[in-house]
């Protein structure tokens, strides 16, 4: 009996230049899943950048061709890995992750080989303290970042902060921070230095020990009361944000209030923004 190939016709996949095969997938909730994929020897990138992925769609009903249904995601392993990490969400009627969370390891996806971003250390001009808000699939990026040397030799403080809806929601998150922070090989690389990194998740409908839009807790000081810090400053903090359009919004407005200014690639600042997802 042949094997079954529930996500699509793999010889179709096969026959483009930028397949990559899969080797890993974990689903966390009924909306959430990672996978890993192999890396590409040419792909290079910098931590916390995105690509472009994706699958062949449904051929076309005229003329039978497909074409390729491609997708901006965040790579969320560090770039020094031999895989590539992604973790997605699963859109019922989305056009691609209808079928994107039925991959299985040994299927392929498309990988386009051009990664951007400017959620990157090159972004921001040298500081103390690095602040990273993420909202649901908004990790990703950070999941990069916080598994990256780099993130620790450049700073003395790094917050993650991860704000979902449901308590099952952080559990990628907070196996991630457990991960990293029992990793020999980052510790070998990084002595104490990843004591550096600090975890503040929060949900905003079901109950769990810290409740909250991230936004709310920076308006109000319960932020700066439960880490001791007094107040971001742009002489020392420095912040990255991957949320929805509002949630950047928001941010944005709060960390300009602090005197923070938004940086980018050819002209670095102290904070710097990136949608997780359009709409
Ligand atoms: C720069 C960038 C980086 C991205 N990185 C990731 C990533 O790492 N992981 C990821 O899952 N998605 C990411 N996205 C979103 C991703 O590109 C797709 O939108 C997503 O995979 C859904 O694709 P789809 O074709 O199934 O549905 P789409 O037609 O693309 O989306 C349908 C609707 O679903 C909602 N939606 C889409 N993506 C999300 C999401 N991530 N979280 C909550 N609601 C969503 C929106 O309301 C959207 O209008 C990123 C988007 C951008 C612009």
């Amino acid at each position: 009996m042949t094997e079954m190939r529930p996500v699509q016709d793999q010889t179709a996949v096969k026959a483009m230049p930028d397949a990559a095969t899969v080797t890993h997938v974990q689903h966390w909730t009924d909306r959430l899943f990672s996978f890993r994929v192999e890396r590409p020897a040419t792909l290079r990138f910098r931590s916390g950048e995105f690509v472009m992925i994706g699958l062949m769609g449904d051929p076309d009903p005229k003329t039978g061709k497909q074409k390729p249904l491609l997708r901006a995601y965040s790579i969320a392993s560090p770039s020094w890995d031999d895989e590539l990490e992604f973790y997605s969400i699963k859109v019922q009627d989305g056009p691609l992750t209808s079928k994107l969370q039925h991959i299985k390891a040994g299927d392929q996806i498309i990988l386009r080989p051009k990664p951007v971003g400017t959620l990157v250390h090159d972004a921001l001009l040298p500081g103390k303290r690095l602040w990273l808000f993420a909202t649901g699939t908004g990790i990703a990026p950070f999941a990069s970042l916080i598994r990256d040397p780099e993130t620790y030799e450049n700073y003395d403080d790094v917050i993650l902060t991860h704000t979902c809806r449901d308590v099952a929601e952080l559990d990628y998150g907070k196996e991630l921070v457990e991960n990293v922070r029992n990793d020999e090989m980052l510790r070998e690389l990084m002595g104490d230095g990843l004591d550096k990194l600090r975890y503040y998740p929060t949900t905003t409908r079901e109950e769990s020990p810290r409740m909250g839009r991230i936004t709310d807790l920076l308006k109000d000081g319960t932020v700066f009361r439960d880490l001791g810090i007094d107040s971001v400053s742009p002489e020392t903090d420095r912040a990255m944000v991957c949320g929805s359009i509002g949630l950047n919004t928001d941010l944005k407005e709060i960390l300009e209030g602090y005197g923070l200014r938004e940086g980018a690639n050819s002209e670095p600042a102290e904070y710097v923004v990136e949608k997780a997802f359009v709409g």
